[in-house]
């Protein structure tokens, strides 16, 4: 049998972890091509290259 919590969280204990979750912010980087600013490991939106 797996690990159970004893009792249920509640939904303040709930809210305070998930308040941790939370997207980074995203990794920009200058375009080889054209220059402009564009997200790392996404394609240019400018120019449609890399
Ligand atoms: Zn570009």
């Amino acid at each position: 049998m797996a690990a159970t919590p004893k009792r249920k969280l509640s939904t303040g204990r709930q809210g305070r972890r998930r308040s941790q979750i939370k997207l980074g912010t995203p990794k920009m980087i200058t375009c080889k091509k054209c220059g402009s600013l564009k997200r790392a490991h996404y394609i240019c939106q400018k120019c449609k290259a890399d």
